[in-house]
């Protein structure tokens, strides 16, 4: 029996975004993890009921991305239409003309002809050996407003904007961003960069939703971890997880979470998050842990141009 399907998110350009994305970013893998794994995740996901997959050039997965979305569409359990694919625009190609010729090579690397949506990953512009580079990202905006365009992409948003970021691009651009992905998880709630983006109708995407829950086990990790028993006991009372209580959280918050996940159980266990609602006091409660902690932070570029956190 499938899950509650996930509902959608009415984008500002009059696209809709389903609710729930699985995430392919190896941020979390195992040694023992291979690409292959993210082909049958992203199979197993659709299978599950997933509609939205999430993406990126950088980590090199794109093709067992595509192969995954080729295998459910050749058992017939969808057509391309029912899906939403995300992808992003790596750093080292942020010159306006850069960037069709970068979603092209996406394009063929997923099997695709179109992307639902294109994110350029981060505000900062490095050249190709990862170096500081001064391009503007109003530039790059203007190489993603001709992809869309095109036809290339759908929609076209962006990715680790910071507020003074997203207000500078809606100042100058023609085309407003659809969406904002960035970190969001019990530790980081993120409160006034998600009531930004919505006062402005920008959709948020929830990237490491776990936050530390789980695969950020160092010992001096803010809670909650996933024994938790503030967690566990409104967990107990809706006969779900903690992993699923968090998800819910961000559903709640009118967030879209990208949990990733390359294990057939849990992948279905993360979708399985419709058919319940926390309370008004439950979802205090969860934002409560809160400590602005981020699961992500890149050291290595703090001194660069535009680096936003
Ligand atoms: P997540 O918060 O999704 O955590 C992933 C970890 O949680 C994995 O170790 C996974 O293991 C485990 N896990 C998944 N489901 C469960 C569950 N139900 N119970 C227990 N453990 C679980 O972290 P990510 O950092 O990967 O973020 C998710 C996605 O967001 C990325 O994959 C990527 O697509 C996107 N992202 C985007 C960024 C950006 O800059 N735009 C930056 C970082 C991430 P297992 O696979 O074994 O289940």
């Amino acid at each position: 029996v499938l899950a509650a399907q996930p509902t959608c998110v009415l984008l500002n350009d009059g696209n809709k975004m389903p609710m729930l994305a699985l995430g392919t970013g190896r941020g979390t893998a195992k040694e023992t993890d291979t690409l292959d794994d993210v082909r049958n995740a992203v199979f197993w996901a659709i299978e599950a009921g997933y509609r939205h997959i999430d993406t990126a050039a950088v980590y090199g997965d794109e093709e067992q991305v595509g192969q995954g979305i080729a295998d459910a569409i050749a058992k017939g359990i969808v057509t391309r239409d029912q899906l939403f694919i995300t992808t992003k625009l790596w750093n080292d190609k942020h010159a306006r003309d850069q960037v069709v010729p970068a979603l092209k090579e996406s394009l063929t690397r997923l099997g695709l002809e179109y992307v639902d949506l294109y994110l350029i990953h981060f505000p900062i512009a490095t050249k190709e050996d990862g170096s500081p580079d001064n391009i503007d990202y109003l530039d790059t905006w203007k190489g993603m407003e001709e992809a869309k365009k095109l036809g290339l992409a759908t929609s076209i948003g962006v990715s680790n904007f910071n507020i003074a970021q997203i207000d500078r691009l809606l100042a100058n651009s023609n085309v407003p961003p659809a969406v904002n992905e960035f970190e969001v998880n019990p530790t980081l709630t993120q409160e006034p960069l998600v009531q930004h983006c919505m006062s402005h109708n920008i959709a948020v995407m929830a990237y490491s939703p776990f936050g530390f829950l789980v695969s950020r086990s160092k010992p001096d990790a803010p809670p909650p971890r996933y024994d938790d028993p503030t967690l566990g006991a409104i967990a107990a009372k809706y006969n779900k997880t903690p992993g699923q209580i968090v998800l819910r959280f961000a559903i709640e918050r009118g967030l879209t979470p990208i949990p990733k996940s390359t294990n057939q159980k849990r992948i279905a266990e993360n979708i399985n998050i419709f058919d319940f609602e926390l309370t008004a006091d439950e979802i205090a409660t969860i934002a409560n842990f809160n400590k602005n902690v981020r699961v992500i932070e890149i050291d290595s570029w703090k001194d660069y141009p535009n680096y936003p956190f």
